[in-house]
């Protein structure tokens, strides 16, 4: 409990901020685009289904 815990919560918060991954090139995105803003690709996905 505590700062421990606070720690960790913002830690994992970048998926929070970044729910979105390019697959090409690992990118986190903070919104889903078209295409990916680094590299151009496609492929982008929501971290949630790709992440465990
Ligand atoms: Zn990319």
């Amino acid at each position: 409990m505590g700062v421990l815990d606070r720690t960790t919560w913002f830690a994992r918060g970048d998926t929070e901020t970044h729910p979105y991954r390019c697959m090409s090139c690992g990118a986190d995105l903070s919104v889903q685009y078209h295409s990916c803003p680094e590299c151009g690709s496609y492929d982008i996905r929501a971290t949630k289904w790709i992440d465990e």
